[in-house]
Formats: structure tokens, C-alpha cells, sequence
């Protein structure tokens, strides 16, 4: 088995291209898309949809695709009827999703996963009887025979999804799952065969990987996904790790992929605030420990891996063999074809949001992307020719008009975009300012480049009225104007210490030690890290810095890899404030508000709900903010501040609209222009893209 990258010099990225030789088949680079659930596994209706998305993405060149989760048994469901690979009519459902990535030349493995514990449904089953913290149902403790039918379960599945035509399957061992929760004391209390001593609580992921590999045979991959970190208190010692790897490497795995974290781990590990490649050390060190054990087997390694020039650099550094990425793939399908034609500043970045993929599945709908919204949705959102080409007018040059202009330029509509501004990009520039939301300037970089491609005219520094716009005699007029702060009509706030989120984030205004944040939605919560972090420091892009203040350490020196974090102190003491009574945030996303809350305690930020903003007035030598509580306005108090910065949502821009439509202009409202409640960049490029698909 080869495990060190060939490099063709012609290569742009040499160690990322170069193909894997497994002994019986090759993969034509060393990118793995890694398994995401995507919602399509959950229902018979959307194996068409499902063959649709792979195929895509296996056109685009990707060496080797992991699906989604599906359970080998009913135990082993993530939820209530979840994607489940149990018989031969299922196995027979699967052959369209194989024969469609097939017949692109791509590779495809099915992932196996049992969920155990993390169940969220009654049926769940684990080691010992011991409640997750992230499910509400308790696990049934299995017996002896209870454990040989979960393995039987396996292999059956590993054969069914040989039958079906995959190339292999992936073992779910990691994440906190089945597997893993026999691997540690902390979920394993069993005094039987299979707990107590290591070499117990690692024998059902011996077992199962051996018995598959004597199943399917020796030319079927058999990925084996191993908790290189697990992030929690009482997880794997690194001996274990090790143990693991070597011990599931002699059972017959073809490659050994990286999990970090245990989905009830408190350490974020895929959001847009932690630092890319932040834990492929964790995979380097087990690749160092397997080969100077002798071992060759490929190591895969994962986790806020969005671009091949970072993707090439792992590899080249020997942190792995390949790399695993699964969100990048879902923002765009084209990332290796692009990759290899040296055009890597044409691929759409994931910029690791969370907000339409993951946010999505737990929240049971379609996963998709918010930079890229035909995600999942391939066989529904077509973009094709136009037979009939139009003169179009786009205004405002935000997510929204970014998104449909370039789908009108590529359906071959002639297309001008307009901005008051002097660059493109709306509120994602005040967006890409917020400490460890700096990836969002991939996504202006992107549509930069797609304007060029596709033609778009653009026109910057040009604040258009509608009078320029019913001279100019358009087919159509999308209007994506965006929105405006909203105006909190509080007694007082023309002070001139009361300033906007606008004039903080692009750094208009001095801002004191103290500061007041009235409104506390995904603004009010950005506005806070954006004060307490000090300027230029933001630990998104320091990764030591990072490690620290979330207390990750080496797992060879602490079991789990983590410590008490080490917080270094806030620039400026914040409170957030909101009317609602309740927790902050509550609106956030549901995989990401955990962590901006975390963040912000760790800072000392200040949280407090339920208030009435009486008035603003002078406090002393700085600014007082009176308020009260509640509906019969108790309680009244002053907080003592230097500025008080306004985030109290938005209001829809859209004052061409009126004469527009009066003038006759076929005119057509998008992202904030049409509806600022709720609104976001997932909403704007999605309604963006589908107005611009059908004109
Ligand atoms: P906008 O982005 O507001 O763009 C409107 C554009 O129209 C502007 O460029 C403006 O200059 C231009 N314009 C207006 N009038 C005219 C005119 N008459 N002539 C010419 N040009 C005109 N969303 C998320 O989904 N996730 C996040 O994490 C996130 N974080 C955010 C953080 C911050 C700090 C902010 C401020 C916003 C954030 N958002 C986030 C919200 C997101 O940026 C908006 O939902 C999105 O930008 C709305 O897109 P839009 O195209 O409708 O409008
Ligand atoms: P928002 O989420 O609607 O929050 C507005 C805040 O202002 C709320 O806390 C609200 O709380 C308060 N508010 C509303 N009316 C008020 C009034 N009249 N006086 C005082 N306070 C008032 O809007 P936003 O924070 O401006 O964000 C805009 C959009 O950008 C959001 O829809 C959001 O989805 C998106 N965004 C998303 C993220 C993300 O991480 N996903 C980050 C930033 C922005 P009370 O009414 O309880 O006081
Ligand atoms: Fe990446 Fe966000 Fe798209 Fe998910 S929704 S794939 S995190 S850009």
C-alpha cells in the first residue's frame, strides 16, 4: 500500500492531486469528501436527488465520497424512520445513488453509523444505561447478545452496501457515537468481556472492523473513523489512541480517518471562528506514531479544511495522506476540477457558517449552503440559457444582488449591477470584520471573480435613483437594496456617545471601556466579540492563541486533550441587552449560538434581559443608559457607560420601489429590500439565485 504522494511537477498542487494506490484500486487525488448528513439519506423519495448531489460532486473530481450516516438497525437510527442500510430492497434503492457516481469516475463509500447513546429516539441503545447530555432519552444497557447483534448489524450493512455497488463503506467510530461510547469509562461502566481494561472497550471496534474485512473481502475500502481527540473530560489517553489505530489497521482497514470532538464536547471544532487546519497536528501525530511503528497505512485528516492551498500545505508538512473535507464540497462541487486547473479563486468557499447545512439537519430540514443554494437541491434549482436575453438591472450589490446578477450573466442575460458603495459585498464587509468571521471575504472574492467571469457590467460608487433607472428602459429591475438599522426611538440616543453597529465595525467612531449594547440579536452578539476582542488579535487566525483560550491540549498529555482554558482579558467591558425576557442568543444558530455565547462569557460580557429602555442621558463623567424590568417597569437602574452602540435590527430599503412600479418597471424585491425581519445571507443569495433562475 502507497502511502506517499507521487509530485507531478506540472502540478498545482502536487501532494493534494497526486493519486492514493490503496493495492487494490487507486483514487485519483487525496481528497475525501467526508461524510454530512444531508437529510436526503432520510426518506426513499430522495434517492434521486441524492444520486443528483453525488454525482455532481463526483464530476467534479473528488478521489473518493463518504454518504451521510445510515444506520445498520433500528438502535442505530440517528432519529425516529432516519436512513437506514438494512436490506436487500434498501440495498437495491442505493444502486442509483452508485451507478450515477460510477458513471462520473467518481468513488463512493457508505457510512455506517450507529448512533448508540446520541440516539434521539427511544429505542437507543449504549454500553451502560447513561444519558447524553445532547439527547433526552435514556439508552438501554445492552446484554451480551445484544452487542453480537449490534456487530452482525455491521456487517450485514458493509455487505448490503457492497451489493449496492459502493466502493466501501466508512466505520462511524468516532464523534462520540456507538463505538466510541465503549471506548471510555465515561460511558462505559460494563464489568463483563466488553468494558473494565482497554483491550475490553476496544473490542467491539476490533471486532467490527475484522469482521467486515473478512465479509466483504480484501478489494472493498474499509474507512475507519477514530476519535483522534475526544475533547471531553475522562476521554482516550493518546496510548489508547494509538492502541486504536494500530489494533484496527491489523483487523484490515484500508484508511484511518479523523474524528475531533465528541459531539457533547464544549470546544467548538468546525465553526468559522476556530483557525483552519486547527487539528490536523492531531492527525500528524498519529501518522508519526504509526509509521515509526512501522505502519503505512494511509491517515486521513479533517476539520476546517476549506481551500487546496491549505489542503496542499497539510499534506505536504506529512500531517497525513489525505484530506477530508465535506461542507467545502457542498458550497462548491467544481473544488477539485478548479483546484486542478489552478483556478482555486474561483471556487466558492464554505466559510463554515454552519447556518444551512448543519443548522439544517438538526433542525430535520434538507441540508444545503448558504453560498451555494442548488446544495442538495440539484435536480430542483436548474440554471440554464435563457432563449429569450433581456436587459436586467441589479441594485445593490449585497449577498442577495451579488448572487442573482451573476445567475442572470450565466443564464446569458446582459446584466448591470449597481452599488452606492465602493466595493461589492453590502453587510458582509461589515461582517468579515468581526473576529473570526474573517472567512467571509472568501465569498466577496468568489463573486468578484464570477462578475468578471460571466460578463456582469458593474457599476461602484453609483447611488442610482429611479428616474436613472426608467430612462434607462430595463426588461426587469431586481432591487437588493438591503436594509437600514432600525431607529430604537429611545429618549436620548441622539447623544453623541450613542453610536451605530455600522460606525463601530468599520471603525468610525472611538469607542470607550465601557460600553452598552442595546439589541442582542446575530449584530448585538458580533458587536460584542468585536469589542472585547483587541484589535487585530482575533484567535481565529492565531492558532495557539486559540488552543488556549478553549483549553485544548496535547492529548498525549491529558486524556481527552482538554485543560481549564486560559482566557486572556476582554478589551472592554460590554453588556448586552434585550427586552425579551430569556436567554440571549435563543435565536442563533443552533450548532454556532452555543459557542458566541461561550465566547462571551469567557469575556466577561454582561448579559441582561427583559429590560425597558427608559431614557439616555449624562451618568457622572460618561453616559447613563435608565432602565427597567418588566411590564410594570420595576426595578429601575442606571448603567454607567462610556458609548452605547445601537443594534436593534433593520428595516427593509426600498424607496425605488414605489415609483418603479408606477413608471411600469417590471421590478422584482430581493434580501432585505423584500423582507428585513429575519433576514440573513442564506435567505438573500437563496432568493437572490431563485428570482435570477426564473427571469
Ligand atoms: P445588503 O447586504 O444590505 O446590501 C445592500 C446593498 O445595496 C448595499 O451594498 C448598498 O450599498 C446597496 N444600495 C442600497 N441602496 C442603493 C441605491 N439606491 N443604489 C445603489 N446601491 C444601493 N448573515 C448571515 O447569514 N450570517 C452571518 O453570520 C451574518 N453576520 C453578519 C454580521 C454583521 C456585523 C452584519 C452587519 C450582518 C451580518 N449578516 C449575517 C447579515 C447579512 O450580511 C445580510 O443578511 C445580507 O447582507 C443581506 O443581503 P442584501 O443583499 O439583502 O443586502
Ligand atoms: P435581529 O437578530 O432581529 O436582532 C435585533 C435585536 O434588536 C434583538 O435583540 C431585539 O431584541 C432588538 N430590538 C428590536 N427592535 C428594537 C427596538 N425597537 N428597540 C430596541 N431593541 C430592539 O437583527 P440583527 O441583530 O440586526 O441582525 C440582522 C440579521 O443579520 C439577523 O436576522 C441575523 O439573522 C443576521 N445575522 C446573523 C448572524 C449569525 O451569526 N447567523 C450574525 C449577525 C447577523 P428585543 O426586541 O428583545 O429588544
Ligand atoms: Fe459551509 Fe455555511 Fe455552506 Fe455549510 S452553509 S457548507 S458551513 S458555507
Amino acid at each position: 500500500m502507497a502511502a506517499t504522494p507521487s509530485s507531478p511537477s506540472s502540478s498545482p498542487y502536487p501532494h493534494l492531486l497526486a493519486p492514493l494506490d490503496l493495492g487494490f484500486t487507486t483514487l485519483k487525488n487525496r481528497v475525501l469528501m467526508g461524510s454530512m448528513h444531508t437529510g436526503l439519506e432520510d426518506g426513499r423519495k430522495h434517492f434521486p436527488a441524492m444520486a443528483a448531489y453525488f454525482a455532481e460532486r463526483a464530476r467534479g473530481g473528488v478521489g473518493l465520497m463518504v454518504t451521510g450516516g445510515f444506520a445498520p438497525n433500528i438502535a442505530g437510527w440517528t432519529k425516529p424512520f432516519a436512513g437506514m442500510l438494512a436490506s436487500s430492497g434498501a440495498a437495491r434503492r442505493h444502486k442509483q445513488v452508485t451507478d450515477a457516481v460510477h458513471a462520473e469516475g467518481g468513488k463512493i463509500a457508505l457510512q455506517i453509523l450507529h448512533t448508540g447513546r446520541y440516539g434521539y429516539h427511544p429505542l437507543c441503545v449504549a454500553p451502560s444505561r447513561i444519558q447524553s447530555p445532547i439527547s433526552p432519552f435514556t439508552p438501554r444497557e445492552l446484554s451480551v447478545g445484544g452487542i453480537e447483534r449490534q456487530i452482525r448489524a455491521f456487517i450485514r450493512c458493509a455487505m448490503l452496501a457492497r451489493d449496492a455497488g459502493y466502493d466501501g463503506v466508512e466505520i462511524m467510530g468516532s464523534e462520540g457515537y456507538f463505538i466510541n461510547q465503549f471506548l471510555v469509562t465515561h460511558t462505559n461502566q460494563r464489568t463483563d468481556d466488553w468494558g473494565g481494561s482497554y483491550a475490553n472497550r476496544m473490542r467491539l471496534a476490533v471486532e467490527i472492523v475484522r469482521r467486515t474485512r473478512e465479509a466483504v473481502g480484501r478489494d472493498f475500502i474499509i474507512i475507519y473513523r477514530l476519535s483522534m481527540i475526544d475533547l471531553i473530560p475522562g476521554g482516550s489517553s493518546w496510548e489508547e489512541v494509538v492502541l486504536l489505530a494500530k489494533a484496527v489497521e491489523a483487523a484490515g482497514a484500508t484508511l484511518i480517518n479523523s474524528g475531533i470532538g465528541w459531539h457533547e464536547a464544549r470546544v467548538p471544532t468546525i465553526a468559522t471562528s476556530v483557525p483552519r487546519g486547527a487539528f490536523t497536528w492531531v492527525t500528524k501525530k498519529l501518522r508519526t506514531d504509526l509509521r515509526a511503528a512501522g505502519l503505512t497505512i494511509p491517515v486521513v485528516t479533517s476539520n476546517r479544511l476549506n481551500m487546496p492551498e491549505v489542503a496542499e500545505q497539510v499534506l505536504a508538512d506529512g500531517a497525513a495522506d489525505m484530506v477530508s473535507m465535506a461542507r467545502p464540497f457542498l458550497a462548491d462541487p467544481e473544488f477539485v476540477n478548479k483546484a486542478a486547473q489552478g483556478r482555486s479563486q474561483d471556487i466558492n468557499t464554505c466559510i463554515a457558517c454552519n447556518q444551512a447545512c448543519l443548522d439544517h439537519a438538526f433542525k430535520a430540514q434538507l441540508a444545503s449552503c448558504l453560498v451555494n443554494p442548488r446544495a442538495g437541491h440539484e435536480t430542483e434549482l436548474i440554471i440554464k440559457m435563457t432563449p429569450a436575453k433581456k436587459r436586467v438591472a441589479v441594485i445593490g450589490a449585497g449577498p442577495a444582488g451579488l448572487a442573482a446578477a451573476t445567475t442572470l450573466a450565466e443564464r446569458g442575460h446582459s446584466v448591470d449591477l449597481y452599488d452606492a458603495a465602493d466595493k461589492i459585498g453590502g453587510q458582509f464587509n461589515l461582517a468579515k470584520r468581526v473576529p473570526g468571521k474573517e472567512e467571509f471575504e472568501e465569498t466577496l472574492r468568489y463573486f468578484g471573480n464570477r462578475i468578471t467571469a460571466t460578463g456582469v457590467r458593474l457599476h461602484l460608487n453609483t447611488r442610482v435613483s429611479a428616474a436613472d433607472l426608467i430612462a434607462q428602459k430595463f426588461d426587469d429591475v431586481l432591487l437588493a437594496t438591503g436594509v437600514t438599522p432600525r431607529n430604537p426611538r429611545i429618549p436620548g440616543q441622539e447623544h453623541p456617545k450613542v453610536l451605530s453597529y455600522i460606525d463601530v465595525l468599520l471603525g468610525r467612531q472611538p469607542v470607550g471601556k465601557r460600553v452598552a449594547l442595546i439589541g442582542a440579536g446575530g449584530i448585538g452578539f458580533d458587536v460584542a466579540e468585536f469589542l472585547v476582542t483587541p484589535a487585530g488579535h482575533s484567535t481565529a487566525l492565531d492558532l495557539p492563541a486559540w488552543l488556549a483560550e478553549w483549553g485544548v491540549a496535547d492529548p498525549a498529555e491529558v486524556r481527552g486533550g482538554v485543560v481549564r482554558p486560559q482566557v486572556s482579558p476582554p478589551e472592554r467591558q460590554v453588556t448586552l441587552l434585550q427586552r425579551k425576557p430569556g436567554k440571549l442568543g435563543a435565536g442563533l444558530g443552533k450548532t454556532t449560538g452555543w459557542i458566541h455565547r461561550a465566547a462571551l462569557k469567557m469575556k466577561n460580557v454582561e448579559m441582561i434581559s427583559g429590560v425597558n429602555y427608559e431614557r439616555i442621558g449624562e451618568e457622572g463623567s460618561g453616559l447613563g443608559l435608565f432602565i427597567t424590568f418588566g411590564e410594570k417597569r420595576l426595578d429601575g437602574t442606571v448603567l454607567a457607560v462610556d458609548n452605547i452602540v445601537l443594534c436593534a435590527g433593520q428595516e427593509p430599503l426600498r424607496e425605488l420601489l414605489e415609483p418603479l412600479r408606477t413608471a411600469g418597471v417590471k421590478t422584482h424585491l430581493i434580501g432585505g429590500a423584500d423582507e428585513a425581519s429575519e433576514l440573513d445571507a442564506k435567505r438573500a443569495i437563496n432568493q437572490g439565485t431563485r428570482v435570477a433562475a426564473a427571469i
